[in-house]
């Protein structure tokens, strides 16, 4: 029997690739039902994975999760759609970031093309852009469908999915474990910590190694429903050079609802989504720049979700961490899972499947 903890979209993926390889599993969340973490608030983007450090895991397993996923969307009618992704330099200084953009995406094979005004017109008219890349397959999907259908479909291969189970305790014995949580014990041969912002604390119980897991909050605000007219697809500014976050960007959802964002922000609380919002005139000035018509009465407050990242705020990158333990070898990690994790989840399950075998 393996025990996955977490049923946000890593912990059901791992469920699904572990079944279809004749495992018995079965999945333990803390909340009322599955999903209701980071996994449902986020940005839906199924990313192309333009901006992974090339050969990284974040880079390899976007680029073969984001392909999967839209077979998976397009099998089980989850709401998705493929819009296609501009990023655009509003004035020339911003240019070579184009371009270093585009060189980084080839290195990891994902297609993309520089563009000029012209094409950003053609697009989105009322985008401002001196130069672009285009990313024709980067996508949109309705997240919540997503951890719905993967849950039906764990259900369906002989998988429980145990809501309501926070797990309280992993006490080794024998060549075994047992894993407590306030209504049971439940003997494993293995266990895959899939807790998102609680996998430290999840490895800690276990007596795994040591890790950190850094709560960094991403608030959005959204376009009124008429000013939502004023956007087609997906729209992000250049990469910010702090080196955290895509920027704030534009996502028009399948609904026709436009995000803006998200903001970001390391924070000590892994469960405040709210306390200190910024205010909606913070995204006024970098929606204008993409955006320049648009003015305070066209946004309004939208909601907000907690990255678990793996680094502190001085450091730039950390890939996803997806292996053994190094002190306990019956506990497999899927953590440190930030963005592009949504996108990923697919292959991601079938990495920590691997990693079982
Ligand atoms: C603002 C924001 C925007 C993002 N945008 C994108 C995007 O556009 N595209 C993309 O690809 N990715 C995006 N991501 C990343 C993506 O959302 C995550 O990588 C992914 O959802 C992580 O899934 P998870 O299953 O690891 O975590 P979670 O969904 O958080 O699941 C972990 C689960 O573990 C459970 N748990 C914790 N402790 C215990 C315990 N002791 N016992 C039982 N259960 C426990 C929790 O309750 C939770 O349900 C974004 C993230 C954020 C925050």
């Amino acid at each position: 029997m393996i025990v996955v903890i977490g049923a946000g979209v890593m912990g059901l993926a791992s469920a699904l690739a572990l079944l279809r390889k004749g495992r018995e599993v079965v999945v333990l969340e803390r909340h009322r039902r599955a999903g209701l973490d980071t996994s449902t608030h986020n940005s839906g983007v199924i990313h192309a994975g333009l901006h992974y450090p090339p050969g990284s895991l974040k880079a390899r397993l976007c680029v073969e999760g984001r392909d999967r996923l839209k077979a998976f969307c397009a099998a089980h009618n989850v709401p998705h759609h493929t819009s296609g992704k501009l990023v655009v330099a509003t004035d020339t200084s911003e240019e070579p970031a184009i371009d270093a953009l585009a060189a980084n995406a080839r290195a990891s094979d994902v297609e993309v093309e520089v563009v000029d005004a012209a094409f950003v017109h053609a697009k989105e008219p009322n985008v401002r852009a001196t130069r672009a890349l285009w990313s024709p397959h980067t996508a949109w999907i309705e997240a919540e469908a997503y951890v719905k259908a993967l849950q039906r479909e764990v259900e369906r291969l002989g998988g429980h999915v145990l809501p309501g189970s926070p797990v309280l305790g992993v006490e080794p014995e024998g060549d075994h474990v047992q894993v407590i949580t306030p209504l049971e014990r439940i003997d494993a041969d293995l266990v895959v910590n899939a807790a998102g912002l609680m996998a430290d604390e999840v490895s800690a119980v276990c007596g795994g190694e040591p890790f950190t897991i850094y709560p960094c909050r991403g608030e959005y605000a959204e376009l009124t429903p008429k000013a939502s007219a004023l956007v087609n697809g997906l729209v992000y500014p250049v990469p910010h050079h702090s080196g955290h976050g895509l920027g704030v960007h534009l996502t028009k959802t399948v609904s026709g609802t436009v995000w803006l964002g998200p903001t970001i922000r390391y924070q000590d609380r892994k469960d405040d989504y709210e306390a200190d919002r910024e205010p909606l005139e913070a995204f006024l000035a970098s929606t204008q720049r993409l955006l320049p018509a648009l003015t305070l009465a066209d946004l309004r407050l939208s909601g907000s979700g907690i990255r678990a990242k793996i680094h502190p705020p001085t450091q730039k990158f950390a890939d996803f961490l997806i292996r053994r333990d190094t002190r306990r070898p019956w506990l497999i990690h899927a953590a440190g899972i930030d963005s592009p994790g949504l996108t990923a989840s697919l292959a991601i399950g079938d990495l920590v499947a691997r990693t079982a075998d």
